[in-house]
């Protein structure tokens, strides 16, 4: 089977970054373009002045999308392989990170879209094996873990599981009856994501959202052929919250410590990715934050895994793009 024989053939992460168009605000404040995508791999900053001596002009990825770039692009060159490897049996995990406001939900969203329609599209063609789906969806904001598909918003506890690795203690898990059913479960979980204001003056997500779908399949009882033995594997759709620095929330007690609990994931998962892609040798520090633990027994191993980096070409935000795609280098 070709499908097969492309899962795990190439474990390394990967790494796009995505360029959105500049927005109303930003062309009615004269807030000029300061990148260009000059192929299908490097964004450029095109600007001249002090600023090219300082930092480094071109920077390259395994894709990068500018602005004119669909959602449908994107997801086909940059998570697809990814995303359908679940279906095989094969763990995969894609991240959305970037600053608020650079189109992290926008991306992200139109790929679980894309890949839901995908994993079924398979699923109708493989008659020889029998699906089953099952759905769960989280979100960690102040590092308190919370159900997405539950409206009790108490925190969920972090267990060790002698076989799974961590599991989030008392996690909803629906069984999916048809494609139908997981949009209705995801608009939920739409309608559940806490939203914050910061002084960016955009509505934003303080929040890591986690959206996961577990595929097990076992041969059909007179088509089976093949593979004669029960997958089992999920995806994980990750919404990271944005980010930027703490500094750039504003002064209210609360808004800060939330910016200090988000770095420490960011952190953590950078520390993690990083460690991947140098090949996964030494310690790994899952456990310093709720993210990375949620996420250790997906990724690493025989798991796969895609990170989209989004980012907005306005000057304004030249300190933060530069953060994202030094981000992107290293997960590289
Ligand atoms: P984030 O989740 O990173 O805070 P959003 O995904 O909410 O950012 O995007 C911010 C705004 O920009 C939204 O109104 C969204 O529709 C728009 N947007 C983001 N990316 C694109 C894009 N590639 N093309 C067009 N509009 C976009
Ligand atoms: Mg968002």
């Amino acid at each position: 089977d070709e499908e097969m024989a492309q899962v795990g053939k190439d474990e390394r992460i990967l790494v796009s970054v995505r360029m959105r168009p500049l927005n109303a605000k930003e062309i009615a404040g004269n807030d000029p373009s300061d990148w260009d995508c000059l192929n299908t791999t490097t964004i450029v900053f095109k600007s001249s002045g002090q600023e090219r001596t300082l930092y480094p002009t071109s920077y390259t990825f395994d894709k990068a999308f500018g602005y004119d770039c669909t959602t449908q692009q994107v997801y086909v060159e940059g998570a697809k392989d990814v995303a359908l490897s679940v279906v095989n049996g094969i763990n995969a995990s894609i991240f959305a990170y970037g600053q608020t406001s650079s189109g992290k939900t926008y991306t992200m969203t139109g790929i679980t879209d894309c890949a839901i329609e995908d994993i079924y599209d398979y699923i109708n063609k493989h008659k020889e094996r029998d699906f089953v789906l099952k759905f769960s969806a989280m979100e960690i904001y102040n590092e308190a873990v919370r159900d997405l598909l539950s409206s009790d918003s108490a925190p969920l506890r972090l267990l060790d599981d002698a076989e799974r690795g961590t599991v989030v203690e008392k996690l909803t898990e629906e069984t999916v009856s048809d494609q139908m059913h997981l949009k209705e479960l995801l608009s939920f979980c739409e309608a559940q994501r806490q939203v914050g204001e910061t002084s960016l003056n955009e509505t934003s997500s303080r929040s890591h959202q986690i959206l996961r779908l577990t595929i097990e399949s076992t041969p059909h009882m007179f088509m089976g052929k093949g593979n004669s033995s029960t997958l089992l594997a999920a995806v994980n759709f990750v919404d990271l919250a944005g980010s930027e620095r703490s500094s750039q929330i504003s002064s209210s007690g609360v808004r800060v410590k939330e910016g200090c609990h988000i770095n420490r994931s960011l952190l953590t998962l950078g520390k993690v990715i990083r460690q991947l892609s140098k090949g996964r040798n030494g310690h790994i520090p899952y456990r310093d934050s709720k993210l990375t633990r949620i996420l250790q027994p997906f990724l690493g191993g025989n798991a796969r895994t895609a990170i989209i980096c989004t980012m907005s070409p306005a000057r304004s935000h030249v300190e933060q793009s530069r953060n994202t795609l030094s981000f992107a280098i290293c997960a590289k």
